[in-house]
């Protein structure tokens, strides 16, 4: 799947309309506590610039549900963007309406103005025509750099296209040509790394994975649903008893089509949910006791199967890495996906953010910007900020 690129129409002195995705965290003061998604965006913005275009910017945050919420204003996004551009930012207090209208008629060649939240609109989620048509009316051009919300059909995601030329930016570009090449072409042996909690979100992935790859690792919160449908004792482990059917599918399709379906071997044990809790490695969770981590015999096995792979995607930590005694098996996991020959993937929010916290971000080939959006493409679902872009020619 190839889009038609930036780099692919005329951008030169045109006003653009950038849907990047800045729905970055915040601290109770307003401040911004990982830039990275902004930082994500910037080979587009900073291409734009260089072309003497215009460039009105839009994206989300949060969850507002329709409403203005002070809190969830772009202002630090436009604040950040001007210190690390070093140019003046224009926010406008609004997406839509005359006065948005004004700034952008205002804003220079190699200028970038930044548009308000566009979930304060209830439009914006349900894709409404006559929204999408004002938020086109405000640019010549569209360009998606949010992978992070391709996965939405969304006005400013899906709907903008309809009414303006489009084509993907740098950083969208990037992320569909490492998720086609992981669907269509990837390198072999092809290992796939599955953790966090819960089960029902990833189930779809699984699926779709047991017919692409060779092996399938299994860690995190998620091992324990599977064990116990084997009817091995998991103690008091968190597990999902309502995907425990769903569970069995996977087992029973993962054998059938002969696949490497690897559960973990021995845990780390702890008396209760708590970062403090006594622990020791165990083969077998006594009643009591939770499995919290992936034991060591377990991440020399999974590390081993990384080492001699050519393609490793992950997604999901092997346990509750945020607590230093738990966080071995994540670490273990990061650590050979830094290491092997081959070409690595790593996306979802927890998996990025044991990355960084062990300080392994830049040794992955591809570290991607969208937990939901990069699960859905594994899962083979049509994206539709991408379907709304036209095909390279
Ligand atoms: P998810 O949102 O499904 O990717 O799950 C991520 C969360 O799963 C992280 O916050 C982890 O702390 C948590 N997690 C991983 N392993 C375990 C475990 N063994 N028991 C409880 N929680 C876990």
């Amino acid at each position: 799947m190839k889009k038609r690129g930036i780099k692919d129409i005329e951008v030169q002195d045109k006003t653009v309309l950038v849907r990047a995705d800045f729905n970055v965290p915040l601290d109770g003061n307003q401040n911004i506590t990982d830039d990275s998604r902004i930082q994500a965006t910037l080979p587009t913005i900073k291409y734009l610039l260089g072309q003497n275009s215009r460039v009105v910017a839009m994206s989300h945050m949060g969850r507002p549900k329709g409403k203005v919420v002070e809190e969830l204003r772009l202002n630090p996004v436009a604040r950040r963007l001007s210190e690390i551009l070093q140019i003046p930012v224009v926010k406008t207090v609004d997406c839509i309406g005359p006065e948005v209208k004004k700034a952008v008629a205002q804003l220079p060649a190699g200028g970038l103005l930044l548009l308000e939240n566009v979930r304060f609109h209830p439009e914006e989620k349900k894709n409404d025509e006559t929204f999408s048509r004002e938020l086109a009316a405000l640019g010549e051009i569209f360009v998606l750099d949010a992978f992070g919300s391709a996965h939405r059909a969304h006005a400013s995601v899906a709907g903008v296209p309809r009414f303006l030329p489009a084509a993907a930016g740098m950083l969208l570009e990037k992320e569909i040509e490492y998720f086609s090449m992981l669907t269509q072409e990837p390198q072999r042996p092809y290992v796939a790394i599955v953790g966090g909690a819960k089960v029902k979100d990833k189930i779809g992935v699984l699926a779709n994975l047991i017919n692409k790859v060779d092996s399938i690792l299994i860690g995190g919160a998620m091992a324990y649903t599977f064990l116990q449908v084997q009817g091995i004792p998991i103690g008091d482990s968190r597990m999902e008893e309502e995907s425990a059917g769903l569970a069995k599918d996977i087992l029973e399709k993962a054998a059938a089509q002969n696949i490497t379906f690897e559960l973990p071997m021995d845990h780390i044990c702890g008396d209760k949910f708590a970062p403090d809790t006594p622990f020791k490695i165990c083969r077998e969770i006594a009643a009591g006791q939770l499995g919290l981590d992936i034991g060591p015999e377990t991440v020399a096995k999974y590390k081993n199967i990384i080492m001699q792979a050519k393609t490793v995607i992950w997604n999901g930590p092997m346990g509750v890495f945020e607590w230093e005694n738990f966080s071995n098996g994540t670490l273990g996991v990061a650590t050979a996906m830094s290491e092997f020959d081959g070409v690595s993937v790593v996306g979802g929010g927890d998996s990025v953010a044991a990355l960084k916290e062990f300080g392994l971000e830049d040794e992955i080939s591809h570290v991607s910007t969208g937990g939901g959006a990069s699960l859905e493409f594994l899962e083979g679902r049509t994206l539709p900020g991408i379907a709304a872009l036209p095909d390279q020619e």
